[in-house]
């Protein structure tokens, strides 16, 4: 039987990006943000630099993985035909970054299951696990959001919503 295609998102999903910014903007101003505040801001509003960080050298090489992420790839990746998509070319340097930290973290994944894409739409699959909306909606197959603060009052029932890794392993 052939196994069914999950494509699976790094940034907020792989990828604890928001205890990335928070750490940094800790680091450059000394803001201590706290999460339950970021809830509903877009992620550009959410933290003040923004641009700066994730244009920054290491942003995607040090950030932090999300809590069971690696039980959970590995598991979907022994059930289901798993691929890593991540709109990478929208920061073009941080490719190298990227498919280093998975190598790294996630030494099951092959570079054949890595597609480092612009906008993630002709993508094709059976399930597709992301935490941005405007990846979900294009997508065709069953939709998963992944909670993250940004999209946290979002309702939309052509969502699954789950809150971290562990629904993820029971819901797949
Ligand atoms: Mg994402």
């Amino acid at each position: 039987m052939m196994k069914a295609q999950v494509l699976v998102d790094m940034d907020g999903v792989l990828a604890d990006v928001y205890r990335q910014f928070i750490r940094m903007e800790k680091q450059e101003s000394g803001i201590g943000l706290q999460v339950q505040d970021l809830y509903g801001k877009p992620e550009s509003q959410a933290f003040p630099s923004y641009e700066k960080h994730v244009r920054s050298r290491g942003f995607f090489s040090t950030a932090p993985l999300m809590a069971d992420s690696v039980e959970g790839l590995r598991y979907l990746n022994d059930a289901y035909k798993v691929l890593i998509v991540s709109s990478a070319t929208e920061f073009p340097d941080s490719l190298s970054e990227k498919q280093k930290w998975l190598q790294t973290y996630y030494p099951f994944i092959t570079w054949q299951q890595m597609i480092f894409c612009g906008c993630k739409d002709s993508i094709r699959g059976d399930i597709m696990i992301d935490d941005h909306l405007r990846n979900l909606h294009t997508f065709e197959g069953k939709k998963v959001l992944f909670t993250q603060p940004h999209n946290i009052y979002i309702e939309d029932d052509r969502f699954q919503r789950v809150m971290n890794w562990r629904e993820i392993m029971d819901l797949l």
